[in-house]
This record gives structure tokens, C-alpha cells and sequence, in this order.
């Protein structure tokens, strides 16, 4: 029985929801924000003509240009919109670090439905908005936007990745997240049942957008059995249909009380939470979404207390950043086929530091993204 929710990343968390004030007092508050988090610069941009409402947040540029997807998301708030920007753009920083790649983390969101709000001239509008930046920002595709939406924002600026391959880009980079996320759940069975086989073993998606949907089927080729929800019935059917997926509730408290090997959050953020942690039964979280921490410290702790192996988020997701820079950088597909299908020794590692070191995975992949930041400040 499926039914619509709210989606968890548009909770303001407490401390933001004062940004919602107006006037003087606003302005502080999103200074506040900025500074709790590290950002560099947060770009608010406005197009009467076209209704753009937009937020490009840099989070850094210690290692490269902040690159980060554009989401477009119907948030029950500016401040909501403001808070996820944030989080994203400073995700995309810890995760080109843990990844070794040249980049920086930036994030963009537009303030509408991916379903009613799309024009050409929307997309065309936060083009400008990025060539504006000349460079210090590199959008690319994420939840709510697609290849066609990056076709238009090219048309202002050379700064967007994930264009189509027609068009000399590397077109979606959903399939080698997946891919990547594929190699670092057979990590966390090997760790967890001492193999990485996935035969018969029971994975949960939650979310079969573009990611979900390629994990699926890569899941499927590895004989797991498949248990799968969407807010969107159409695409939870297409996996049962495609996959013979068992179709569960997208209420958030029935996913998370699956009895399963794996469940992988491949749809919003914050999804790891009060409500949810204690209610888990499966021993391992290993998925694509980002921000899957409601919050940081005190989840990641309280999932490393149940015994719960969470694979980071930026570790496991990194696949499709990987692609994208592979296209900045014109280097052969084959080569990003690698370095995602080699993830799962990355998130290894996490586990191997974590073990050693009694903290918990998240803490374990943050000190390896600060020691590379650390090393590229000095
Ligand atoms: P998408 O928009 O294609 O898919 C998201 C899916 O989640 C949609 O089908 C949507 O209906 C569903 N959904 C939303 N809220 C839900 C809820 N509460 N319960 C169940 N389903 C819900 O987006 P995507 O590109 O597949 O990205 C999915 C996640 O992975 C996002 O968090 C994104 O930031 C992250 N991610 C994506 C990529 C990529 O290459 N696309 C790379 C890294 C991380």
C-alpha cells in the first residue's frame, strides 16, 4: 500500500528554523549557517521572467572548483531549500576528497516541482547564474533534473557536466553511482557475512529514481532478492515488473523495519534519524543518497551502538562524481569504470580505520577527507 509522505530533507532543523524570519535578522541567520559549516560563498539567484529561485552553494575550493548536481525539489521553505544546499555542497567537499579527486564541493537547488515547474528558460536562466561564477562552481544533474535540463543550462555556460554524450559529455552519471554503490555493499557483506556474495541475499531501495532503478537491476544480475519502495507507485511497479521486486510501503517507519540483509536509502536525506535507528533490523546501511544522516554525530554513533554497518554516504555514492570528473578531464570512460568499481576498497578502508581506531565509519572517512584537505591547505 503505497502513500505520499513528506520527504525527511525538508525538515528545517531546529537551530535554521529561525532563517525563516525575515528581514535583518535573516541575513545573520544564513551567516550563521555558512560559518557553522565552512561555506566560502552561497549565491542566491532570482529570475522574475522565468521564476527562477535558485541557491548555488560553495562550500570549497581548497581542492579544485566546487562541483556539485543541481537539485530541483518543491521545498516547503526557503530556509529548508537554504539548509539542504548547504549540507549537499559540503558533502560534495568530503567526497571528492575521500575520493582523490581535484575537485572542490558545491551544490545548487531550484525552489520548484521537478513535475510542473521545468522550462527551457528556467534551466537557461541558472545557466547564467553559473557562468557568472566563471568557473568556481560546475553544476551537473541530481534529484529532479536529468541530461535534457543540462542541455539547456549549456546553452549559457561550458561550466555543466553530465550533458549528453551526443553533445561530447558523459551523459547520465546515475548508472556508475550504482555501480559504485554495488561495490561497496559487496564490501560491507564480505565484512559483515565474511563474503560478498549476493545471491539470495534480501536488499532494500528506498527510492528507484535514477540511481535506485540501475542498482536494481545490477542487484538483480548478482541474484539478490529485491524489496523496493517509491513515492512514485509507476516506478516501484516497473521493478517489480522488471525484477520481481517485492513492493513495500514508502512510509519511512515500514522501510527501515525491514528484515534484511542490506538497506540502501537511494532517495533523500536525513532518513537516518530518531525515529528510524531504533527501529532497524537489517546490520548494514549502504546506499546513494546524500545526507543520509539526519544528524552526523549523534546518528552515526547511535547506529555504531546498535552494531549497525553504515557505509558514509559520500564514500559509497562517489561513483557518479567520478564520472563527471573523468569528462572534465577527458579522460577514457574505462578509467571511471575503475576507480567506482574500486569504491568498495575505499569504504574497506573506512571500515579497516574505524576497527582500529574504535570510532565509527563516519568519523572514520571524515578524518580521511580532512587529512587531504589538511595536506592541500598546507
Ligand atoms: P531521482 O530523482 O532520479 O530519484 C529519487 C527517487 O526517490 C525518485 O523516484 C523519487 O520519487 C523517490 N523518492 C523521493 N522521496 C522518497 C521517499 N520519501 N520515499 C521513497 N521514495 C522517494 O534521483 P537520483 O539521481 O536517483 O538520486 C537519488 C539519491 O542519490 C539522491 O540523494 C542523490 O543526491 C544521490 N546521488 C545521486 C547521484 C547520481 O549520480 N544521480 C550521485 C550521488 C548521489
Amino acid at each position: 500500500m503505497l502513500r505520499m509522505m513528506e520527504p525527511v530533507a525538508t525538515q528545517v532543523p531546529e537551530e535554521h528554523r529561525e532563517a525563516e524570519k525575515t528581514g535583518p535578522e535573516r541575513g545573520t541567520q544564513t551567516f550563521s549557517a555558512m560559518s557553522k559549516y565552512g561555506h566560502e560563498s552561497v549565491l542566491f539567484c532570482s529570475d522574475k521572467k522565468t521564476g527562477l529561485r535558485a541557491i548555488i552553494a560553495i562550500h570549497s575550493t581548497v581542492l579544485g572548483p566546487a562541483l556539485g548536481g543541481l537539485r530541483m525539489w518543491s521545498y516547503q521553505s526557503e530556509a529548508a531549500a537554504l539548509e539542504d544546499a548547504l549540507r549537499l555542497s559540503r558533502g560534495m567537499t568530503y567526497k571528492a576528497a575521500v575520493a582523490g579527486l581535484d575537485l572542490g564541493g558545491g551544490k545548487a537547488v531550484i525552489i520548484g516541482d521537478p513535475e510542473q515547474d521545468k522550462t527551457p528558460g528556467l534551466f537557461r536562466a541558472f545557466g547564467r547564474y553559473v557562468e557568472m561564477l566563471g568557473g568556481r562552481y560546475i553544476t551537473a544533474e541530481d534529484v529532479g533534473t536529468q541530461v535534457g535540463d543540462m542541455a539547456y543550462i549549456h546553452q549559457e555556460t561550458s561550466h555543466v557536466t553530465g550533458i549528453s554524450e551526443a553533445e561530447g559529455g558523459s551523459g547520465d552519471p546515475s548508472p556508475i553511482t550504482a555501480l559504485g554503490v554495488l561495490s561497496g555493499i559487496k564490501t560491507c557483506l564480505d565484512v559483515v557475512y565474511g563474503s560478498p556474495d549476493l545471491n539470495d541475499k534480501r536488499v532494500a531501495i528506498q527510492g528507484v529514481g535514477k540511481v535506485g532503478a540501475a542498482l536494481a537491476e545490477l542487484l538483480h544480475g548478482e541474484g539478490a532478492q529485491l524489496f523496493v519502495c517509491d513515492i512514485d507507485p509507476e516506478r516501484t511497479q516497473a521493478m517489480v515488473d522488471a525484477f520481481g521486486a517485492t513492493a513495500v510501503s514508502d512510509d519511512a517507519t515500514c522501510f527501515f523495519e525491514l528484515d534484511v540483509d542490506v538497506l540502501a536509502p537511494c532517495a533523500l536525506g536525513g532518513v537516518l534519524n530518531d525515529q528510524t535507528i531504533p527501529k532497524l533490523r537489517a546490520p548494514i546501511i549502504a546506499g546513494a543518497a546524500n545526507n543520509q544522516l539526519q544528524n552526523e554525530a549523534r546518528h552515526s554513533q547511535a547506529l555504531a551502538k546498535r552494531g549497525i554497518l553504515y557505509a558514509p554516504d559520500y564514500v559509497i555514492n562517489a561513483g557518479g562524481l567520478i564520472n563527471v570528473y573523468s569528462e572534465i578531464e577527458k579522460t577514457p570512460h574505462s578509467l571511471a569504470l575503475k576507480r567506482a568499481r574500486a569504491i568498495g576498497e575505499t569504504v574497506r578502508r573506512v571500515i579497516e580505520i574505524a576497527q582500529a581506531e574504535g570510532i565509527c565509519t563516519y568519523e572514520a572517512a571524515q578524518r580521511l577527507a580532512d587529512e587531504r584537505l589538511a595536506a592541500a591547505r598546507a
